[in-house]
């Protein structure tokens, strides 16, 4: 004696269609073969809600089954909508079939498939362990000025994309994947195996479909069957402010796509900044050689310095000697993920001019009847300064 399908799913007599779908997709999981590991009652289960699902989601199979029951059931509700339910009987890859077609993701069993709970993978109703695509590797050249402020970057990548003729599936238009006859659907192959220990299971990739569950019995003419033709794409990418050469950026799946439209790969943006040859860059902090004249170090003076982000005035102090080093605060570059800015280190050298007019000349010559002569010691000591704010010392 068949039980009754509403009982089966657990839903009211006038359930209506999400409901059945829901309290289907639950009990579902429950009983699914790959949570049960070979349980048989559980997959009994399994086929029993699955045909029970079958029946009820069908506005004309649920009438019949109404009107007559099993007996209306099976007789195909007239086969309005074509294709009646021929056979009580679900088989297991049939209820597998029909799990997939609808929900278009596996059973979620822990561990196996390399992800945690239920997502949509593909919305083919194709199976779990599809084969992930490859990396891509792009150089991403970016200059100081685009670190300091981060920038967006397009590239243009060749690699493999879905093949449009059969949209990724592999498969000859108007041809499906067909379930694989040798896996049933699992994608693995189980093998009761004896050992000194007892008997064990080995649980190993379908050989007929390289673990997809599905295979392609006429391939798509452009792809081959692969699902994947050659293309391109352009990719937009943010780099955030502050970034260094050793960093690179990870867009996970902008790789390629698998076959037969399994998961893409990442891309990997490998940075490649070029030097400004104006900075010296220390993480965050950069430092810069400024030239002053005689009379700029003597008296002080106004001078525009550049930054990153363009030009700042710095006050030379009277007295300022080679190898003095100003700390402009902040003006270095970002500091990625903490907010705030490095500083500018403006590094002084007192630049001696190689040709004098003769006007410059006799100035000097003025000069050095009264000029002091430099006290000894005194050199070094700005070199330490700089080298110790660089953490260098
Ligand atoms: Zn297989
Ligand atoms: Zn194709």
């Amino acid at each position: 004696m068949k039980q009754d399908f509403y009982a089966v799913l657990g839903v009211a007599k006038d359930a209506g269609e999400a409901d059945i779908k829901k309290a289907y997709r639950k009990l579902a999981m429950e009983c699914h073969p790959d949570r049960n590991n070979g349980d048989k009652a559980a997959e009994e289960r399994f086929k029993l809600v699955t045909e029970a699902y079958e029946v009820l989601r069908d506005p004309d199979k649920r009438a019949a089954y109404d009107r007559f029951g099993h007996q209306g059931a099976r007789g195909g509700a007239g086969g309005a909508g074509g294709g009646g339910f021929s056979s009580m009987h679900v088989d297991l890859s049939e209820a597998l079939m029909v799990f997939m077609r609808d929900f278009g993701f596996a059973s979620g069993r822990e561990g196996g498939g390399g992800f945690g709970g239920f997502e949509t993978l593909f919305g083919g109703g194709t199976r779990r362990d599809r084969r992930r695509g490859h990396d891509i590797k792009v150089g991403l050249k970016l200059t100081l000025a685009e670190v300091a402020t981060g920038t967006t970057k397009t590239v243009r990548i060749k690699s493999l994309e879905p093949c449009p003729e059969c949209a990724g599936t592999g498969a000859k238009p108007g041809t499906q994947p067909v379930l694989c006859g040798t896996c049933g659907g699992t994608g693995e192959v189980r093998h009761q195996a004896q050992s000194l220990f007892g008997q064990f299971l080995t649980v190993s990739p379908c050989p007929t479909c390289a673990g997809e569950g599905t295979v392609v019995p006429s391939p798509c003419d452009r792809c081959g069957g692969d699902g994947r033709v050659k293309g391109e794409k352009t990719i937009q990418i943010d780099v955030p402010a502050g970034v260094a050469d050793h960093h690179y950026l990870t867009l996970r799946g902008q790789g390629v796509p698998g076959p037969r439209n399994g998961p893409r790969g990442d891309l990997i943006a490998v940075l490649d900044i070029k030097e400004d040859p104006r900075f010296e860059r220390h993480g965050d902090d950069l430092v810069y050689d400024l030239g002053i004249t005689f009379t700029q170090a003597a008296l002080g003076a106004q001078v525009e310095v550049p930054t990153p982000f363009g030009q700042t005035t710095l006050r030379v102090e009277p007295g300022t000697q080679t190898g003095m080093a100003y700390r402009l605060r902040a003006k270095g570059l970002p500091r990625l993920g903490e907010g705030g800015h490095g500083d500018l280190h403006v590094r002084i050298h007192v630049w001696t001019p190689t040709k004098l007019t003769a006007e410059q000349r006799k100035l000097f010559e003025k000069l050095s009847e009264v000029e002091d002569a430099p006290p000894e010691k005194e050199s070094g000591k700005f070199w330490d300064t700089i080298r110790r704010a660089l953490g260098q010392l």
